[in-house]
């Protein structure tokens, strides 16, 4: 009931003017994170994160991902890859030159709504046409006699090993059914010998995990991959003896790559600063209660919240002189790569933001002052998610000591290279935390293609790690 009364927004006759000022700073109390709270996000993430290597089933579900092994840059050979998980379903094949060098030829397949919401059976076929069609355009199938498949599936799985792992719950607006606990690389690999398809899944990547890998090979400083895109995730190398939970028996290397799944962190709602537009968004999710860290920070659910924000000021008649429109009205139909626009238009009379509201939203009219707070709403609800997404690095650097050291943070994602001042925003956090020459020390890099390179580099190292077992025990 709090939440509501602390909700309270001035009230203006509709007839005036809106009064820019005092709306602007009634949304960026709403929206702020001050360093105090920041501070307090991140012990409780730490917590968390402990939780999680402890034990099974924490809300961090920080799963280790069988990946031991750091690359050399100097591997060769022709690698394929699969991604799923993200906006497309995205076939690759990699050839590895050496010297961190390398080449692709990919393919992109548009995975309908049908097929996400469907049955597990189909979305496999359709993966595995996929992958037919561009082994055959790509005369790969000629090349070699079996091909290897590093499989970038990113949702969370519990792995039993490199290339088996079971699905936990789907994120990101999937849904299939037949699909939870079960091994979805058994799944998918029945679904290539249906079609007689000759390749072999040889690990299952999560995006993370690639993007972590992919950057390795280039930059073996990186100590950190991170997803900020439909998504958000990170993962980071973890001393096998951190992992309590680690059944794995004795094993020759000393840490193993972690998945946290971060974006379930406060589930229990104990620290986020959620708003009443956060709750509007989780309600009428498909996962409500679930991923509450994910759906302040990823582009999945970024615009939703300003669209929750801007009708709230409507229905208050503070925009648009209490004017909506039928796109306004649509759930998801804001979408994050508009706040890009907007939070990038310097235009005196904002005309982007004009188009974007008028033409796009078929808003009827909007003033110059509508637009002024209509960016702003961007500009909060994007640093928000920057500064949060910063709490959940300062926790993971923080845990391995690496605050301290010079490392780099490999992130890829959508949201992290178009939104504008995202990195920025980010490095103000952080500064927050840890004092103004943090930033001699941790680098945050654009990480290219973790999902698609990443998962190419890991099949390299599986199959690699795999001939090797086979030679000493022959
Ligand atoms: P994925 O996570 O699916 O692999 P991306 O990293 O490209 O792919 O992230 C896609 C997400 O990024 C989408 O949710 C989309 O809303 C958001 N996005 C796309 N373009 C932009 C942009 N210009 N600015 C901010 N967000 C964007
Ligand atoms: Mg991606």
């Amino acid at each position: 009931m709090s939440t509501w009364l602390s909700h309270k927004l001035p009230t203006v006759d509709p007839s005036q003017v809106p009064d820019v000022k005092a709306i602007t700073e009634q949304l960026t109390q709403e929206f702020d994170i001050p360093t105090d709270h920041l501070k307090k996000i991140v012990a409780q993430f730490q917590e968390e994160m402990q939780k999680g290597l402890d034990r099974e089933g924490a809300t961090v579900a920080m799963i280790p991902s069988f990946v031991t092994g750091r690359p050399t840059g100097d591997e060769k050979g022709k690698y394929l890859a699969l991604d799923l998980g993200g906006t497309n379903l995205r076939v690759c094949q990699f050839e590895l030159l050496g010297q961190g060098e390398y080449k692709v030829h990919q393919q992109k397949y548009v995975v309908s709504d049908e097929l996400k919401t469907g049955e597990m059976r189909h979305l496999c076929d359709f993966i595995a046409d996929c992958v037919d069609n561009f082994v055959t355009e790509n005369g790969s199938n000629n090349v070699d006699s079996n091909l290897q498949l590093g499989f970038t599936f990113s949702f969370p799985v519990l792995q039993t090993d490199i290339n088996r792992g079971t699905l936990m719950h789907w994120t990101k607006g999937f849904k299939c059914t037949g699909a939870v606990d079960k091994d979805v690389v058994v799944l998918l690999q029945d679904a290539f010998l249906r079609k007689n398809l000759n390749v072999h899944i040889a690990a299952i990547v999560n995006d993370t995990v690639g993007t972590l890998m992919a950057h390795a090979y280039k930059y073996p400083e990186t100590s950190m991959g991170v997803i900020l895109g439909t998504g958000t995730n990170a993962c980071y190398y973890e001393k096998l003896t951190g992992i309590k939970k680690w059944k794995g028996g004795d094993t020759v290397f000393e840490e193993m790559v972690v998945n946290m799944e971060w974006g379930a962190f406060d589930n229990e709602r104990r620290v986020l600063p959620l708003t009443i537009y956060d709750n509007k968004l989780d309600r009428e999710s498909i996962n409500p209660g679930e991923q509450m860290f994910e759906k302040m920070i990823s582009g999945m659910y970024l615009g939703e919240i300003a669209r929750n924000t801007i009708l709230m000021l409507v229905d208050r008649l503070l925009l648009f002189k209490g004017d909506s429109s039928h796109d306004l009205n649509t759930q998801w139909r804001f979408e994050t790569a508009y706040m890009s626009t907007i939070g990038e238009d310097t235009s005196a009379d904002l005309k982007d933001t004009k188009h974007v509201l008028e033409e796009i939203l078929q808003i009827p009219s909007t003033t110059k002052e509508d637009r002024q707070i209509v960016k702003h709403i961007c500009f909060l609800v994007g640093q928000r998610a920057a500064r949060l997404a910063a709490c959940g690095i300062a926790s993971v650097l923080q845990h391995t000591g690496e605050s301290e050291k010079k490392s780099v943070v490999a992130i890829d994602g959508s949201v992290y290279e178009f939104y504008p001042d995202f990195e920025q925003m980010m490095t103000t956090a952080l500064k927050e935390l840890f004092g103004d020459d943090i930033v001699n020390r941790v680098k945050f890099d654009l990480a290219r293609d973790g999902s698609g390179f990443g998962a190419a580099m890991v099949a390299m190292m599986s199959h690699k790690a795999s001939q090797v077992k086979q030679s000493t025990s022959a």
